[in-house]
């Protein structure tokens, strides 16, 4: 995969669109977590530094293809001014001209790509109608780049176009992890159902040494096997998905894991009294709510003898202590081995980056992928359109 960053393109002068994700919570008018605004900041900088004109272009929420003051980005230009540290100019209704009229120096934030059904349909007219705004275009929104919509994959077809800072460091790391990535590879799969990750791990198997399958979706792989997991959450349904999916990854070469022993409640509530039990022992009204120790044994030696971690979802039921144990313990480990330089370790996808959070490991992380359906839809090895639009 190649792509063009902003090191590549001279933008002296340039008038730059450039596709964001500041799509951050919103409670009574006021931002709430400002994380993903903050991230962009380098690439806005960067334009700037090169004398180019950031002109930000952005979804924000579920507007319906309606404009609606409640979804206008007119909300979050105070946090970018104070994350900027600079004044920025919103335009609502922009024409040429009226780009034009700007100073060289200033940063134009566009009203809400998605006030018009035109964007979500990726419809020709409106990718038109951007390209005629900016001279080059800048994608720095890799959690919108499984959508084919106008902002994000229309206009890339009609400018010189390059990769933002954000999305250039979210591509260099998805492509150290599973691109070409130093063997062994492990991956660590868990959360609550099969049925929501069939195609991740349909890929992964082909992909990776070592599959760890942990949390909810474990149990359907048990009682596929014919073992009881009594009240736990699983998919009885699908066992021979889970079957078939075994059978492909022996035929692959990679070795699944799943839990040696479990942890089992009565009942799916913090600090509930548990017990650990082999795996063919979970009691007719026991509900499973983690991995065990000699588990967490296991996947740390799985860890220390691999180069590269892909990880999505939790091990267990981690929001509840002390159901938490496997998923914090493996991200310990992880942690640890990356620090000292033994692993790359890049993990993603809404819960995955809570769980590393709660363990207080995130940040020790090769790299973490705040992008839910882009970092899954990678892992699933599916094309993203906002990227493969990049690659010219
Ligand atoms: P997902 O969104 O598929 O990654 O699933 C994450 C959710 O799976 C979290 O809310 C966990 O609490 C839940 N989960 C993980 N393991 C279990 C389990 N053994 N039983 C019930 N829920 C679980």
């Amino acid at each position: 995969m190649t792509w063009k960053t902003l090191d590549d393109m001279d933008l002296a002068g340039k008038r730059v669109l450039v596709r964001v994700d500041i799509n951050v919570p919103v409670e009574n008018g006021r931002v709430t977590d400002a994380t993903r605004i903050e991230r962009i900041i380098p690439t806005i900088k960067d334009i700037l530094a090169k004398g180019g004109t950031p002109i930000l272009l952005a979804h924000f929420g579920r507007p319906k293809g309606k404009s609606d003051p409640a979804f206008s980005l007119r909300i979050v230009q105070p946090t970018l001014e104070a994350a900027l540290g600079r004044s920025v100019t919103f335009v609502e209704r922009p024409t040429r001209a009226i780009i034009d009229a700007q100073p060289q120096d200033a940063v134009i934030l566009l009203e809400n790509t998605r006030f018009t059904p035109m964007e979500e349909a990726n419809d020709p007219q409106m990718a038109q109608f951007l390209a005629s705004l900016g001279d080059v275009f800048c994608n720095d929104a890799f959690s919108a780049a499984h959508r084919a919509h106008a902002s994000t994959e229309g206009v890339a077809h009609l400018l010189p176009s390059f990769a933002g800072r954000l999305m250039a460091e979210e591509l260099a790391a998805l492509e150290k992890a599973l691109g070409k990535p130093t063997r062994p590879v492990t991956a660590i799969v868990g959360g609550a159902k099969v049925s929501t990750k069939l195609d991740l791990l349909g890929n992964l198997v082909t992909k990776v040494d070592h599959l760890i399958i942990g949390g909810g979706m474990a149990n359907t792989f048990l009682a596929a096997q014919g073992l009881p997991v009594g009240k736990s959450l699983c998919e009885h349904d699908l066992a021979a998905t889970a079957l078939d999916i075994l059978d492909k990854a022996k035929a692959a070469g990679c070795d699944v894991i799943l839990p040696r022993d479990i942890v089992v409640a009565r009942e799916f509530k913090a600090g509930a009294d548990h017990i650990i039990l082999a795996p063919d022992a979970c009691p007719a009204d026991g509900v499973i709510l983690d991995a065990g120790p000699a588990t967490v044994n296991h996947i740390a030696s799985v860890l220390r003898e691999s180069k590269t971690l892909v990880w999505n979802g939790p091990l267990g039921a981690f929001e509840i202590a002390p159901f938490d144990m496997a998923t914090t313990a493996a991200a310990r480990e992880a942690a640890t081995l990356t620090k000292a330089g033994h692993l790359i370790s890049v993990a993603g996808g809404g819960d995955t980056v809570a769980a590393l959070n709660a363990a207080g490991v995130a940040d020790d992380f090769t790299y973490v992928s705040t992008a839910g359906g882009a970092f899954l839809e990678w892992m699933e090895g599916k094309e993203l359109p906002g990227v493969t639009a990049l690659m010219g």
